[in-house]
């Protein structure tokens, strides 16, 4: 599942791709990726002859602007995009291409169909779902250590159920929380109001650093988000404890264990991150 420094590459790519572009038309293979409007006919409509004048991110979305619009796109597990010739052949699990008027289209192909797009009028995404009640965004110069300390407080719930709570803090999914808590030698289920104050200073730090760090190496996804330009986060980044459970601890060499946290596999060192 594409994290933020993974969104953050495709959104970096698709700027590179597809700015300026104009669309002629829209053809929507599968109706449920698009949830807003309800129509997909309306959807292709009021997408024909705009122009994309960039991509930006917010937490694990992309903000698609057109002049006046807004398509707001989740890949959720696998989703991506790629950037075609008219002329190239379609590839199965194809669900939504936009066709510009300079013979080039951009293709979302979506194997597993989880994925979401939702159009809006220009300003709207933000007051609406999905992005309205999205927390803060962890490479912001707002997201502080003190702004980790007051989103932590009085918290009974583990750490690693709040870091990946979307509500609080944005883009961080179950592989960077993993290796941010080894980081920041935090046991992922300690209560999060528990935290000293220079463990969160830690995690703080760990959070920026690994999140900073993976877009530099251009997203540590284990498949690639994007396919316009081939090797789109293809590189595995050096990952410390996510996917190494049985493997001797980069710092300490003891054994990386893997449990279950609010449902979702979790990696840690059980010397370096002691409960
Ligand atoms: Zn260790």
């Amino acid at each position: 599942m594409p994290e933020l420094p993974e969104v953050e590459t495709v959104k970096n790519t698709l700027n590179l791709l597809i700015k300026d572009k104009i669309i002629d038309h829209v053809s929507v293979h599968l109706a449920r990726i698009i949830q807003r409007p309800d129509d997909i006919e309306e959807f292709s409509f009021l997408l024909a002859g705009h122009t994309i004048q960039g991509v930006e991110r917010r937490g694990k979305f992309l903000r698609i602007l057109l002049d006046g619009l807004v398509l707001v796109s989740h890949l959720r597990m696998e989703g991506r995009y790629g950037l075609f010739s008219s002329q190239d052949p379609v590839e199965k699990h194809t669900h939504v291409i936009f066709h510009f008027n300079d013979g080039t289209e951009l293709r979302y192909k979506d194997v597993r169909q989880f994925g979401t797009m939702h159009l809006f009028g220009a300003g709207e995404e933000l007051i609406n779902l999905p992005l309205s009640k999205l927390g803060i965004e962890p490479l912001d110069e707002s997201f502080t250590k003190e702004k980790l300390k007051m989103i932590l407080n009085g918290k009974k719930t583990k750490i690693k159920s709040v870091l990946l709570n979307q509500v609080y803090i944005v883009g961080i999914g179950n592989i960077y929380v993993d290796e941010s808590l080894f980081k920041a030698g935090i046991h992922p289920e300690l209560n999060a109001g528990s935290l000293e104050d220079k463990q969160i200073e830690k995690l703080h730090h760990a959070i920026v650093n690994t999140l900073s760090e993976s877009i530099e190496a251009g997203g540590s996804s284990i498949k690639s988000y994007v396919n316009g330009q081939g090797e789109m986060g293809m590189f595995q980044q050096q990952l410390q404890v996510y996917g190494r459970q049985g493997k001797p601890c980069v710092k300490c060499s003891a054994l990386i264990e893997k449990t279950v946290v609010g449902g979702r596999g979790t990696h840690f060192c059980p010397k370096c991150q002691e409960i």
